[in-house]
């Protein structure tokens, strides 16, 4: 079977094209297992069905034709049940579902396994057969091999537009209706668009039906009239001292007011359904965009005061309060570039999900969201805001994708989801104040992650033994100047006395990067690679220094800090900032202060460290692993970029690497070594992180309870055998692919997919 498996892959490696390498797929399993049928349903999930991509022996017409819904039929019950379904007569089963065009009346023997990449279905591979049998455990076993090869060339698809090409061809273009952005917080909220716009930002203004059209049109007839009456006082005022331009500009925009045309359209729109923000923003759009488009400097210069007149009509029709959104019990808040204030408005209880046309999982949006438990999608780009509002919405905050009006299969599905995560947080409260020990007895430290005074209780509840990373820089970036050394005190002693007596690392300020604070900017071409983290706080000693006195004045008593500095490339660096804490603590020691000189740690993040970990932890405490920016760094794929995120995975051979020489080099010191990034709450790497030698793993706070689970139900000896097995594979899919085949094994698949 080995040999047929290897020739098999080798042969759909070299195929020209992904459907051609879906022939041969299917071709080559029905030889291999001798059964007479051999077929690839892929899951269109935008309109919730499976399609016949591929087969043997079923119908070659009902290629791309054929359709099951997403909960019908035994290739749905696959899919839904995440596992093979082996059955001797198919044509008996309460799920039997008849699609004509596949003609498989004749087949009984049935065999399905699906098809998961990321944990998340992508298809179900099946094999048939006409006389009634089962499958043995040798075929199922390749099958389910099979499987996750062909998950990553469907993957690979995905990334290239070829998958989507595929389904969409089958039916019409409809794809539309789900937009792809980046995961902000995990979760699945379902519910209705609540969309909120910049006020007097016309582009931003959604389209809403109105409830009377009458009352719209009379409304924007008295805005027409206010905007009319402000010029005209505005003119008279300024008319004497007005430069003859000036003056003309007032003349052109009485004169595109007083023409009945422009408010006639409006109403037209108003008419046709929309309210009259929306209508007005939909002419004078198609205004702009008619006079931009001529040849003429003069006229194209028109299509500001058409924006700006628009401008004036909408402060207007906002003025009657109308701009503060009417939340829906369920809301999905959906916005350009929503902020913390945003979502702080949202009545308590309402918030169901997050859309962000733009940012990154690392915007305090995201962070905030994270801190709040709520599903977030950011950097939807192409999402088209303002049609969404009232419209039904599902944010998948696993995947960052957001459906729009969904089908009721898709809700159905995604229902079960829901109810399959509530089942699992519910078992996983069962272990929450047992500690991450394996069958064998190893123990890992787990700690969690924040950054927000809200985070602090969920964090305690979720049973960690401490806090592995606070990040600074979020109080710092809620502000709108330099927080003072009180203020920072008030904010680490809440934290640090919250915990007491467990132990809390706090990392000096991380700003940079993607993390500009908003009063001290920074324009650089390449921020990543520019000034951030340590380097910024080097060079401005003064604010290196308040942040460690404040720090080391909050943990008087308490005695539980411990401080990481972020960024470190040199050993300088920390030679440099020990100078600093040491000065800060004799000043505070002088104050009265009666504190303890905590632990000190670096972070290592960046290529460099790891080559010189050794050096450096000669000289701190404790290292901890920033496995997000070593991600970025080691593979040279921007963390943030949507465009580059099917090539960013911690998982990739050369971080496996990396990662295994700092743990050695940290415990060749004999010092403490641990990990931060994303990384350590993944469910598909902590196997790897315990049998590396990890110390302890620290992550958001809604993972613990998983990965704890994990470590719970495995021994250190078996992961240690897997890490020795994906160390001779060479691309992260494979090693994915390897681990999550691990889990499904080992009974704890749904660890994985709910944890997605
Ligand atoms: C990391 O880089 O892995 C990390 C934990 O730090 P941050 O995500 O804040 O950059
Ligand atoms: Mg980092």
């Amino acid at each position: 079977m080995l040999n047929i498996l290897r020739h098999i892959i080798q042969e759909v490696s070299s195929a020209q094209d992904f459907n051609e390498a879906l022939n041969i797929m299917v071709k080559r399993i029905a030889n291999a297992l001798a059964t007479e049928a051999c077929s690839i349903f892929l899951l269109d999930r935008s309109h919730g069905e499976y399609v016949l991509v591929a087969t043997q022996g079923l119908n070659p017409q009902a290629v791309g034709k054929a359709r099951v819904p997403i909960n019908k039929g035994l290739v749905g019950l696959v899919g839904e049940r995440e596992e093979p379904i082996n059955i001797d007569d198919a044509t008996i089963h309460p799920r039997f579902f008849h699609v004509a065009e596949v003609k498989e009346e004749a087949y009984r023997a049935f065999l399905g396994t699906p098809i998961i990449y990321h944990r998340q279905v992508l298809g179900v591979l099946i094999v048939q057969q006409q006389a009634p049998r089962r499958y043995d455990e040798a075929e199922e076993a390749f099958l389910i091999t099979l499987a996750t090869q062909l998950a990553a060339i469907i993957a690979h698809a995905d990334a290239i537009g070829a998958l989507a090409k595929l389904l969409v061809s089958s039916k019409e273009k409809q794809h539309e209706l789900v937009y792809s952005g980046v995961p902000g917080a995990t979760g699945i909220g379902m519910g209705t668009g609540v969309v909120i716009y910049a006020t007097l930002d016309l582009n931003l203004v959604p389209d809403h039906v109105p409830d009377d059209i009458e009352a719209e049109i009379k409304l924007l007839d008295s805005a027409f009239a206010a905007v009319r009456e402000d010029l005209h006082l505005l003119s008279e005022r300024l008319y004497p001292s007005l430069p003859p331009e000036e003056r003309a500009l007032f003349d052109v925009y009485q004169r595109i007011l007083d023409s009945s045309d422009l408010g006639k359209e409006v109403a037209d729109r108003i008419r046709a359904g929309n309210w009259a923000p929306g209508a007005l923003r939909e002419v004078i759009q198609s205004h702009i965009r008619h006079l931009e488009s001529l040849d003429n400097e003069y006229m194209r210069e028109r299509a500001e005061d058409i924006r700006d007149l628009g401008r004036r009509v909408l402060s207007y029709l906002q003025k009657n309060d109308r701009a503060t959104p009417h939340y829906a019990e369920r809301t999905i808040l959906i916005g350009e570039s929503l902020t913390p204030t945003d979502l702080a408005e949202v009545p308590e209880g309402c918030l169901a999900g997050i859309v962000s046309a733009k940012g990154s999982g690392n915007s305090h949006v995201a962070i905030l969201a994270r801190a709040m438990k709520v599903p977030t999608a950011m950097g939807v780009g192409e999402v088209p805001i303002h049609e969404l509002q009232d419209k039904e919405i599902i944010v998948d905050g696993y995947y960052g994708q957001v459906y729009i009006s969904p089908s009721q299969s898709l809700r159905d599905e995604f229902e079960r989801l829901i109810q399959e995560e509530q089942k699992l947080d519910a078992t996983l409260e069962e272990i929450r104040d047992l500690p991450a020990v394996t069958k064998d007895g190893q123990r890992i430290g787990l700690l969690v992650n924040t950054g927000l005074g809200a985070d602090i209780s969920i964090s305690l509840a979720a049973g960690a033994e401490g806090v592995g990373l606070y990040r600074t820089e979020i109080p710092f970036l809620m502000r709108d100047r330099f927080p003072s050394g009180e203020e920072q005190r008030i904010i680490y002693r809440q934290l640090l006395a919250s915990f007491a007596p467990k132990p809390v690392i706090i990392r000096t300020l991380d700003v940079g990067g993607d993390k500009p604070l908003p009063y001290f900017p920074i324009k650089e071409d390449n921020p990543f690679l520019g000034w951030r983290g340590i380097r910024i706080t080097l060079d401005h000693p003064e604010i290196f220094l308040s942040q460690i006195r404040a720090m080391l004045r909050a943990s008087e008593g308490l005695n539980n800090m411990r401080i990481m500095l972020p960024m470190i490339t040199d050993v300088t660096e920390v030679d440099e900032a020990l100078r600093l804490l040491r000065k800060a603590y004799t000043e505070v020691h002088d104050e009265g202060y009666n504190v303890e000189l905590p632990q000190l740690g670096v972070m290592i993040e960046v290529p460099a460290a790891v080559y010189q970990a050794r050096a450096l932890a000669k000289r701190v405490d404790f290292l901890s692993v920033g496995s997000n920016d070593l991600t970025q760094y080691i593979l040279a794929v921007d963390r943030n970029n949507p465009r580059v995120a099917n090539l960013y995975d911690a998982l990739h051979p050369a971080v496996l690497r990396a990662l295994i020489q700092v743990v050695e080099n940290g415990h060749q010191e004999g010092k403490h070594v641990s990990i931060c990034g994303e990384m350590a709450g993944d469910p598909v790497a902590v196997l790897l992180l315990l049998a590396m030698g990890f110390d302890s793993l620290s992550m958001n706070a809604s993972s613990v309870g998983r990965v704890k689970w994990i470590i719970r139900h495995f021994t250190k000896k078996k992961a240690a055998k897997l890490l020795h097995e994906v160390l001779s594979m060479e691309n992260a899919v494979m090693i994915r692919c390897h681990m999550e085949l691990a889990l499904e094994r080992a009974n704890l698949g749904k660890l994985i997919r709910a944890g997605r």
